[in-house]
């Protein structure tokens, strides 16, 4: 039923082509046709006149695209919202309005729909190539999507649970026990402006020489960007007591840090200097 419409529908939801789809607001460029929602009739023929049943379908393409929008701009807010506050501030914002969540999801998900390859799936592959019998933890789980991929048990956390499986919290304070986890999992979800603090619950819950994996959108870690330095970020979380295993910078949207928990904590006491990790606002297309 949309057929004919279809690419410029799908621009008029508000994503672009994948790669500007996810920036940071300081490092897109914006540009942007507002004159084609004036163009949606079907092509007929030369006759400037629409066809007579196009003004249905005009309309019912119109409203399409205004909910699209606010449903684009609530996301858009609740995606700032989360990358603003700690976790504690995300779990009771979340608490008050548990549709809000609902809400960022549906964004959440039509903008993983403009991406090459998901980071989590990456993750899932990861894991299907070792054993079965390694006990994860998926920090920020989402639609738990890791949990119901893997023969592993996971532990999928997140503020707001819509599964009973899904373990409800803020994840820099969570039920697991400590030393109880193989490999933790951060796939898009070092949301909070504490997000040390969930690493440290991270390497609370592995075992030693447990795996820690952290997936984050690229421009995070673009220092001519403003992102982060990645050595800088990569040489707090080892001095928390990882050691770092690989860095995967090949793929576009995102990068991959795999680390290990070593055996024995070095630093304890020590201040960690972490690196600000800038908020990855969703620009309105
Ligand atoms: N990992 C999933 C979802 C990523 S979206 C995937 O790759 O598809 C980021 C998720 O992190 C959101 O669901 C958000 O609610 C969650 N999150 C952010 N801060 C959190 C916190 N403090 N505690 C628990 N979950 C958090």
């Amino acid at each position: 039923m949309k057929e004919g419409k279809s690419r410029k529908r799908k621009r008029g939801r508000g994503q672009q082509k994948p790669q500007e789809s996810l920036q940071p607001k300081h490092s897109t460029k914006h540009k942007k046709n507002t004159q084609q929602h004036k163009n949606h009739a079907p092509q007929s023929s030369a006759s400037s006149k629409p066809p007579k049943s196009s003004s249905s379908s005009n309309s019912s393409s119109f409203l399409d695209k205004m909910r699209a929008r606010l449903a684009g701009g609530h996301f858009r807010m609740i995606n700032e919202k989360l990358y603003t506050s700690t976790g504690k501030e995300a779990l009771e914002y979340f608490k008050e309005d548990p549709e809000l969540f609902n809400m960022y999801h549906t964004g959440y998900q039509e903008q993983m729909t403009h991406w090459p390859e998901l980071p989590v799936n990456i993750i899932i592959k990861w894991l299907k190539d070792r054993s079965s019998s390694l006990i994860v933890a998926d920090f920020g789980c989402g639609d738990a999507r890791l949990a119901k991929n893997v023969k592993n048990k996971v532990f999928s956390i997140d503020l707001v649970s819509k599964d009973p499986s899904v373990i409800a919290c803020d994840m820099s304070n969570t039920p697991l026990d400590s030393s109880s986890v193989d490999v933790a999992v951060f796939c898009l979800s070092l949301m909070g402006t504490n997000y040390a603090n969930f690493l440290q619950e991270a390497y609370r819950v592995l075992k030693p020489s447990g795996w820690l994996l952290i997936a984050e959108v690229k421009s995070r870690f673009d220092p001519n960007n403003g992102g982060a330095d990645p050595n800088k970020f990569s040489k707090a979380v080892c001095e928390m007591g990882f050691t770092s295993e690989l860095k995967d910078f090949s793929n576009k949207m995102f990068v991959l840090l795999y680390f290990k928990k070593k055996e024995k904590q070095s630093s304890k006491g020590k201040e960690i200097e972490w690196p600000e990790l800038k908020p990855c606002i969703y620009k309105r297309r």
